[in-house]
């Protein structure tokens, strides 16, 4: 068997022919196997969907229960078979619940890894590297620019610019899912044990992480009616980036703009959005690290898809792995 018999892209998403199933489709389809709960690679809509218990929860969070017509649960590294396709998911580390699935038919071993990263992470299961003949690998940071520094130097900055400016509030953009959690854990890590505030949309998924074991501290809601500017002032601050374009982010006072992405690696990102205290924070593994994890892993191929796939791609092939892009659409690299 060829490995483009077991996997290939559809414009759907990934399928598998012999198992008639896809991974992350981006259109909803009879089967579906789903990575993780960011909404470009978990769609509602579905007829089934397995995924590790996690990820169902989160769908099940942010779509409501009715987000496909029936669900199954994989748990992690169990060997489940799909018409004669066996398949098991293993920890990517990304956010809460994600997962690499990894495929296999007559001895050949292909592993998706949707999106990952292998530093750690105190809000998810470590990324485990899976032997396989061909790696899919992300490729949202594959430039040799992008390098994140160390998570805790970054909440460092903002921790600093809170006790340089006790008068001013500091607004923290942050995804919903994942990234909002691990700020905030990397924060209490850091050893501030005030109260948090967050935005509404926030609520239910650090509400999640907390009961899968993720604590939190004290959080309260940013949304106090009748609330003076001076309440805020001194506090951090939690909200999805969009929140602070709009009105919600007046009532803070003279607050400090922040933003933690990988992206903030790129000044002119930062300046377009008036951020003021860039968090250089990703949930993708950077370009060292996706050197490093397929150099790891060592397959005889690797298929790269969603990011900058030419230089990945060109990396391989100049250290002798055969590799070529997917062009799979519909996964937004924004959305980290
Ligand atoms: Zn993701």
């Amino acid at each position: 068997m060829r490995p483009d018999d077991l996997l290939k892209p559809r414009p759907e998403g990934l399928y598998c022919p012999p198992g008639d199933f896809y991974i992350d489709p981006v259109r909803p389809v009879e089967r579906a196997l789903v990575t993780h709960g960011h909404a470009d690679h978990a769609r509602p809509g579905n007829q089934n969907v397995l995924a590790t218990r996690q990820t169902l929860d989160i769908m099940a969070i942010r779509y409501g229960e009715n987000f496909a017509a029936s669900r199954q649960e994989a748990a992690i590294g169990e060997r489940l078979t799909i018409n004669g396709v066996t398949v098991s998911f293993h920890p990517a580390g990304h956010v809460l619940g994600s997962a690499q699935i990894c495929v296999e038919k007559d001895g050949l071993r292909i592993v998706a890894s949707g999106d990952y990263k292998p530093r750690p992470d105190p809000t998810c299961a470590a990324f485990e590297p899976v032997p396989c003949d061909v790696f899919i690998t992300e490729a949202t940071f594959a430039l040799p620019v992008f390098r994140h520094p160390d998570d805790r130097e970054e909440i460092g900055k903002l921790l600093k610019s809170v006790r340089q400016f006790p008068e001013r509030s500091h607004l923290v953009g942050a995804y919903a899912l994942g990234k909002a959690q691990r700020v905030i854990r990397l924060i209490r890590d850091a050893g501030y044990d005030e109260t948090i505030y967050i935005h509404g949309a926030l609520k239910t998924l650090c509400d999640y992480y907390e009961s899968q074991g993720v604590a939190l501290g004290p959080l309260a809601p940013a949304t106090i009616d009748n609330g003076k500017k001076g309440d805020f002032a001194g506090a951090i601050v939690v909200g999805p980036p969009s929140a602070f374009a709009d009105r919600w982010a007046r009532r803070f006072p003279d607050p400090v703009s922040c933003f933690a992405s990988g992206w903030m690696r790129v000044r002119q990102r930062a300046k377009q959005r008036g951020v003021e205290l860039p968090i250089i924070l990703s949930d993708h593994a950077d370009w060292d690290e996706l050197i490093e994890t397929i150099t790891a892993i060592s397959p005889s191929e690797v298929w790269v898809t969603h990011g900058r796939e030419e230089a990945l791609v060109r990396w391989c092939e100049l250290n002798g792995i055969r590799a070529r892009p997917l062009h799979l659409v519909g996964y937004e690299d924004e959305a980290e």
